[in-house]
Formats: structure tokens, sequence, C-alpha cells
């Protein structure tokens, strides 16, 4: 691509600009050495997937550093247990690393188990151990059958891959347990929730809305999540999955093993919310009509309810400029079109997970001119919306401080808000937060605001 931005030559093809030659954006690579990437790695990702099952052991096995690093990162609400909230870990030193961390791993189970009496604990393996060799999938076979509970070995050495890696270890992780109760009853109009993690209690809102459907929810994976909801998760009659990136393989593989077809969805934004309530309809619609019915009458009400303030929000933010950079580019489609609703240009987005097919849809429905960018850093981002004039930019916390210090305003989409976004009430919050940052006064005292003006 040809632009000001001083790329690192080897991330050239990682960015395009619609308009700007053939689209041929490569991705799905490991991030380039001094890149500085905003990706997490192999456990990290295993973490955001397994952290909100609530009534479970979260032990991390390394140093202390890893745990610190995921400890209570998201919201994850819960609606009872708060086990996931206590981060446990074994605190791997020097001497263990010389003589093997087995013991230990095995004590602390001795220790954690009997004391907070878990429906299952999940033990995360981390760099070090995946360099002085542990056999952790022996030592969890053991407390198994010692302790009586399932103890399930999560294979998540940081280095070991991506962030993308650290899903699949996960679904992995979870499919253990999925299966294992095949004796409690589950209508046969019933999904499961794949990829909904509760953050600011999305999973509640959605869950609501299926109920008011007449639809049966067996489990969400993994907001508000139970270990005994995820066993008989397989006796659902559709998987619904929500984050194109990390429970994909979990679907798949109930697919193969339990015939169980799945769909993909989003929550985010009146058009997509709507069709995900409808397309979940559409497939229970011969075995009853009425829950086509009742999900036209639920998405009528909830539209009429959103159009007034909706209006508003529109009308304030008509003509501002904005930059994503998401983990998923599956979220991003969403963000486009709600941003359009509010009559929002968006003139950069990203992920730092997105594969092929994904960047293909996202070019085909950004405008020209908008810069499309794969595995991004805080460089070329901080270029990006100077040169783009951006008002506004959606991202995670590692965005943040990017944003505030260029004087623009910022919406967290990611793991660490408290306030939810999806659903109908979601989109609503959505909209009242990007007014309150974007339109925020306190952005004229940005100096580069201030001498963009005097340049003026
Ligand atoms: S697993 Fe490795 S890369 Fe991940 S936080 Fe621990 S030391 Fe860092």
């Amino acid at each position: 691509m040809t632009t000001a931005v001083p790329l690192l030559k080897e991330r050239e093809k990682q960015v395009y600009e619609k308009g700007k030659g053939q689209f041929d954006l490569q991705c799905d690579r490991k991030s380039v050495a001094g890149s500085v990437s905003q990706r997490a790695c192999v456990f990290c990702g295993s973490r955001v997937v397994l952290y909100p099952v609530a009534d479970a052991l979260h032990l991390v096995h390394g140093s202390i550093g890893c745990a610190s690093y995921t400890w209570d990162i998201r919201g994850s609400v819960s609606s009872g247990p708060e086990l996931h909230r206590l981060c446990f870990s074994t605190d791997l030193r020097e001497k263990d690393v010389i003589h093997g961390g087995e013991k230990k791993l095995m004590q602390a189970l001795r220790e954690l188990i009997p004391l907070h009496k878990p429906k299952a604990a999940f033990v995360y393996s981390t760099c070090i151990v995946g360099v002085i060799g542990d056999d952790v999938q022996a030592v969890c076979r053991k407390a198994t059958e010692e302790l009586g509970i399932p103890v399930i070995p999560v294979q998540s050495e940081g280095f070991n891959g991506t962030k993308k890696d650290g899903y699949r270890v996960a679904c992995k992780a979870l499919g253990t347990l999925v299966g294992t109760d095949g004796t409690t009853p589950v209508s046969e109009i019933s999904i499961n929730i794949l990829g909904e993690f509760n953050l600011a209690g999305e999973a509640w809102i959605i869950e609501d809305y299926y109920r008011r459907m007449g639809v049966e929810v067996v489990s969400i994976l993994t907001g508000d999540g139970r270990v005994d909801k995820i066993r008989k998760s397989h006796r659902a009659a559709l998987n619904v999955v929500q984050c194109s990136g990390s429970l994909t393989y979990l679907a798949e593989e109930m697919k193969e093993k339990y015939a169980i077809p799945y769909i993909r969805v989003s929550y985010f934004g009146i058009e997509d919310v709507s069709k995900s309530l409808y397309d979940v309809a559409g497939f229970f619609e011969e075995k009853d009509p009425a829950v086509m019915e009742r999900a036209v009458e639920l998405v009528r009400e909830e539209v009429v309810k959103l159009q007034a303030p909706m209006d508003r929000c529109r009308r304030r933010l008509s003509g501002k400029r904005a930059a994503i950079y998401v983990g998923g580019a599956f979220k991003a489609f969403s963000l486009i079109k709600i941003l359009r609703t509010l009559g929002v240009d968006v003139v950069m987005v990203g992920s730092q997970t997105g594969n092929k097919q994904d960047y293909a849809q996202l070019a085909d429905m950004c405008d020209p001119g908008t810069v499309i960018v794969d595995d991004s850093n805080p460089m070329e981002m901080s270029r990006f919306i100077i040169d783009k004039d951006v008002d506004l930019f959606i991202g995670g916390v590692k965005e943040r401080p990017m944003a505030f210090k260029l004087g623009v305003g910022f919406c967290d989409h990611n793991h660490e808000r408290k306030t939810a976004l999806a659903g109908f009430e979601g989109t609503l919050n959505f909209a009242e937060e990007v007014c309150a940052s974007a339109l925020s006064p306190v952005w004229r005292f940005s100096p580069r605001r201030s001498q963009d003006r005097k340049g003026r």
C-alpha cells in the first residue's frame, strides 16, 4: 500500500487501503519481531475463554507473572459462585525449574480442591512448564482419580502460537466436559450460546430474549458458566456461536461428535441482533411456528423503544470519523453497521486474529479510503488515527491510552468494560457512550487538536 505511515517492511502486506491496488491482505501469520503486536499469548487466549466458568477452580501452573497477567482481567459477572475471580498459581521458582514442578502442582490441587470444593479444575500450562517439560496431563489424571472431580489440563504454553491457539486449547479442555451428563432432560427447542462471556451482563440480556421466544438455553459457553450445564450441553438442538474465533472449534467438535448443527450470530447492533433472533427462530420454525411469531413481536417491541434515543445520538454524531481495532474481525462487521446507523464514517478497521475471509468481507463493506489492517501495532495505529483525522477509537484496554494521548474519544468494546453493549439495550448503551466520549469538550484541550486548529 502507498501511505505516509512508516510501516515495517515485513508488515506492508498486512495493511490495505481500500481503492489503492488489488486487495490481497496477508494475515494468519506470526507477529513480526519488533513490531510490538497488540496480540496476547496462547495462555491468555485460553484464560479468556475458560475464565468465566464460575464454579471451577482456575490454577495457573507457572511463574507468578503469568497469573497476574490474567487475574480478574474481565468483568465476566456471575449470578452465583465467584470462584473464577480467585486466580491460583503454583508460583514456580528457580528450584522448581531445576527439579520440576509436578509435586508442587499436585500439592496445590490437594490443598485447593477440598478447600474450595469446585465442580472441576482447569490447570493452565505456561511457558516455563513447556520449557521444563512437566507432565501436567499425568498429574491431572492422578488428581481426578484422587480428588473426585474433573481436573483438566489446558496445554496453553504461551510461546506455542498466538492467542487464537489459546482458544483452540480452551475448546479442547471444554470438550472433555461436554457430553458427561447424558441423563438430564432438555427441551427439543433448545440451544447453547457459544462465545458469549457475560462481561457486563450481556449473556443475561440475550438469554432473556430466548426465554421470551420460548427457546431453552441449555448452557452458555462460557459466560456465567457452570460445569454441570456444560456437561449436558451436547443435548441441545442447536449451537449459536458468537465471536468468530474463540468457540468455533468447540462448535465444530460438537457437530462432528454429537451431530449438533451451529449457526454464527452477532448480538451487536439492531440489525445483527434482530437477524440472530430470526435465524434461531427460523431453525425451530418447523417444530414450533410460534417461536418465530414471538421473535417478530420481541424485535418490534425492542426496536420501537430505541428509535427516539438512537435518532438523538445520530443527529449529534453525524459526520464523525471512527477507527476500530478488535480481537476477532467478526465483531468489526457489526460495529461498522452500528456506526453507519449513527452517521459515523469508519476510516480504519483492524483485528488481531482475522482470517482471509474476514478481511475480504471487511474490504467489501468498507468505503474507499478505509485502512484495513491485520495484527497492527501502536506506532502504525497512531499514524492512521492522525492521518485519517479520527474522532473516535473503538478498541480494548491496550488501545485506550493511545486514543487518549492523541486526543480522541474512546469506547472500550473489549474485556474490561462495565456496561453491557450487546442486545438492543446494549446498542443504545454503545450509542450513548460513543456520544459522550467522541463529543466530550475535553478534547478541545488536547495538544494535538489545538495544534490542528492553529494550522487550519
Ligand atoms: S505464558 Fe508465557 S507469554 Fe504468556 S504470560 Fe506467561 S510467560 Fe508470558
